[in-house]
């Protein structure tokens, strides 16, 4: 064995979270090093998926829109907000993707402020369909956008933050953890610097949540959008989730008014009067199948806890930076795991060909162009042995010197 391999089998045998990656479906991949982008199945999901398509669909057919369905996006979004996002039950709901969630809120938001707000805050290199979306509804509103230049190894600082926000904010958007370097943004303190100048924020989750604890009541945030097929195992194209802050409803209007954010939708009657509190943020038929799990993934996150998937996140990223580091690879990443959510980036000048040398031998981390080489670590589902596999893999393919 080599020393990592003896490092990675003590901590596996010291971790108490070890367990919990026995309760996946484990392919025959060496190392899975892309939980961060479309986390692995639980073994129990597929119990869930043919249990709900027997007894819930098949046993109970339409009826079940009155049982539980129709409830289903607030109560799903509740049961969210309490295990992960440090949010009060009526705030937050499910359905939709991140894309399209993003614009209802950032459009509701940036129709709510005042013309002489003019400006949209972003990062210029947050995840592409942030970047889009705010560019077209900044061409829908007649704003313009103020783009923080962020280094691609790091994220938006505070002192970043508070230079770009003032008397012309409408809206300041930014990821709580980057997609790419994996830098954790101090979120209490950018929200309170916006709020300063009297901007709102809306939070960017994707690449938080279920990795870093998150306390959106507690930050004073105004609007979250987040991913559950990432580390919540929601499964390919799972529905994502908003949170609105109760002190929003009823202020902020969304732009998609379907039947379902509508009072009272199944009255079929005529115009379009806003439901109360966040069913206004919904409009059509919610995913109700790709909910399924997502609830068994939330089910083993509030037998676990955040804290303890934080403390093995950690863990985590400290040893693939260590192994990294043995290499004399660059990272491209944050050193201080304060500052860093649950994947870490190393960049090589051949990441692109690396990465696929690396797939071809079962290891499967992600090539995020130009040169990146992403490390994305599922606290609940990686195994140390695992990280050090791939490593061990990696190291055949450099060239000794
Ligand atoms: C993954 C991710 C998205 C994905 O949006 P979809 O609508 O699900 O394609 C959006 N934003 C960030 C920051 C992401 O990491």
């Amino acid at each position: 064995m080599t020393d990592l391999e003896v490092q990675a089998a003590e901590f596996d045998a010291a971790d108490p979270l070890a367990a919990c990656r026995e309760r996946f479906l484990l392919g025959d991949e060496v190392a899975y090093l892309d939980g961060n982008s479309l986390g692995r199945p639980l073994a129990v999901t597929a119990d869930a998926l043919a249990r709900f398509t027997r007894e819930d669909w098949g046993g109970r057919l339409i009826r079940a829109w009155d049982e539980q369905w129709v409830a289903l996006p607030t109560e799903l979004g509740d049961r969210l907000a309490a295990v992960l996002l440090g949010a009060a039950p009526g705030q937050t709901l499910v359905g939709d993707s991140t894309s399209v969630l993003l614009y209802k809120l950032a459009r509701a938001a940036v129709d709510a402020a005042p013309a002489d707000r003019d400006e949209i805050v972003l990062s210029d290199d947050d995840f592409p369909t942030d970047r889009y979306l705010l560019e077209g509804i900044a061409a829908e509103t007649g704003r313009t956008l103020r783009w923080i230049p962020t280094d691609h190894a790091g994220g938006v600082s505070v002192e970043q933050a508070a230079a770009a926000v003032g008397p012309r904010t409408a809206l300041v958007v930014l990821s709580h953890v980057t997609y790419r370097s994996g830098h954790l943004a101090d979120a209490v303190t950018i929200t309170q610097v916006a709020h300063a100048a009297g901007a709102p924020v809306l939070w960017d989750l994707c690449h938080s949540v279920g990795s870093v604890p998150i306390d959106l009541d507690g930050w004073g945030a105004d609007l979250a959008v987040g991913c559950t097929y990432k580390y919540l195992g929601g499964g390919p194209g799972a529905p994502a989730f908003a949170y609105v802050a109760a002190r929003h409803h009823g202020v902020l209007r969304q732009p998609v008014q379907g039947w379902f954010g509508r009072r009272d939708p199944f009255a079929m009657a005529a115009g379009y009067d806003p439901a109360p509190g966040i069913r206004q943020f919904l409009s059509g038929t919610p995913p109700v199948l790709a909910t399924v799990p997502l609830q068994v993934g939330l089910d083993l996150y509030a037998e676990v806890g955040i804290d303890a998937v934080r403390a093995k996140s950690v863990a985590l990223t400290e040893f693939a930076v260590a192994s990294a580091d043995a290499l004399g690879l660059e990272l491209a990443s944050p050193r201080d795991p304060q500052r860093r959510g649950g994947h870490v980036t190393i960049r090589h000048p051949d990441a692109k060909a690396l990465v696929a040398a690396l797939w071809e031998r079962g290891v499967i981390p992600d090539y995020r162009a130009p040169d990146g080489i992403r490390v994305g670590l599922a606290p609940l589902s990686t195994s140390f042995a695992e990280v050090a596999a791939g490593f061990g893999v990696l190291a055949g393919l450099m060239p000794t010197s």
